[in-house]
């Protein structure tokens, strides 16, 4: 064990998923700096990029290589070592592990072993970046990162085409702008934003549709650092509808009145869209009345 029972509390046997920094170090919290103190190992992807962290603040627990390349070996060792009484904390380069992150399968595995698995959560790029975007957050879907390949990235984008929330996408600087363009062309102007060195000294978040983004980075080239992309939800609300209802959302939404008034009437029928879909209640029974004029 590297600490001494008689100076250090010690922590029940067990996994500790500890959340990092993303770039400035004040984000680390005291529940992190405790558990990674008091852990008996720290389980990291790269020992060098942890190494630092450690020293800054004067930590120093033993560490223990777990990442994508070593996982399979590594992992049942460390269940071994939960099982006989050490307490684990698992760390990744940076932010929360498991998040685009080596770690599900260690989770999983002490889980099923009957460990103990807790958490000191805290910094995540994902939800960083969507708390700048200025999009709607109250429902949104992580997609981490795309494929690399761009047919398979393209078909990955059409598949999302269809997510009806708000979207997080992890990117790298270099394939940002083409990325970008292959978004505006599946799921046209929506807003997004483009979150750059989050938490470090040139953070930036660059607001824009995904066309305008797209343009951007193809003009100024890979921008410096890491990079997030967030993407609004398609627009469902009552401009969408009055806008001629061109957009997928606005037609799907003239086409469930349009059935619902078969039966309904077009008071009740707008009651009904309304409370399901929050969209405003008079642009609905216009647009039934709309689509019954032209009908006659
Ligand atoms: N587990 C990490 C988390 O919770 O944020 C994410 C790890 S993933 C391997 C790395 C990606 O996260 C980067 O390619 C970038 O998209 C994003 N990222 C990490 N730190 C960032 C930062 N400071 N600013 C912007 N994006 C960042």
């Amino acid at each position: 064990m590297p600490h001494s029972e008689t100076t250090q509390p010690q922590l029940d046997p067990g996994l500790y998923i500890v959340a990092t920094p993303i770039g400035n170090l004040g984000d680390i919290s005291a529940r992190a700096l405790e558990m990674l103190q008091q852990a008996n190992f720290i389980a990291c992807e790269d020992t060098r990029t942890t190494g630092k962290l450690l020293k800054s603040f004067a930590i120093s627990t033993k560490m223990t290589p777990y990442h994508d390349h070593n996982a399979a070996r590594a992992r049942p060792n460390l269940i071994d070592l939960m099982q006989n009484g050490a307490a684990v904390a698992l760390v990744s380069d940076a932010g929360t592990p498991l998040i685009s992150d080596p770690g599900y399968k260690l989770v999983r595995d002490a889980v099923a072993a009957g460990l103990t698995v807790t958490t000191a959560p805290g910094p995540s790029a994902a939800l960083a970046a969507l708390t700048l975007a200025g999009v709607p957050s109250d429902r949104f879907t992580f997609l981490g990162f795309l494929p690399v390949k761009v047919g398979a990235r393209r078909a990955a984008v059409a598949e999302i085409s269809s997510i009806g929330t708000s979207l997080i996408i992890y990117e790298s600087p270099r394939r940002l702008a083409a990325t970008l363009t292959d978004l505006a062309a599946a799921l046209g102007e929506r807003p997004a934003a483009v979150a750059r060195e989050l938490t470090k000294l040139y953070e930036e978040v660059r607001r824009g549709s995904l066309g305008e983004l797209a343009a951007h980075y193809h003009e100024a080239g890979p921008p410096k650092g890491e990079t997030v992309i967030v993407i609004g939800p398609p627009a469902t609300d009552s401009s969408a509808i009055k806008n001629g209802m061109e957009t997928p959302a606005g037609s799907a939404m003239a086409q469930l009145m349009d059935t619902l008034t078969q039966t309904l009437s077009v008071r009740d029928a707008a009651d009904l869209v309304a409370a399901a879909t929050g969209v405003n209640r008079r642009d609905l029974y216009q647009i039934a009345i709309k689509a019954r004029r032209e009908d006659q």
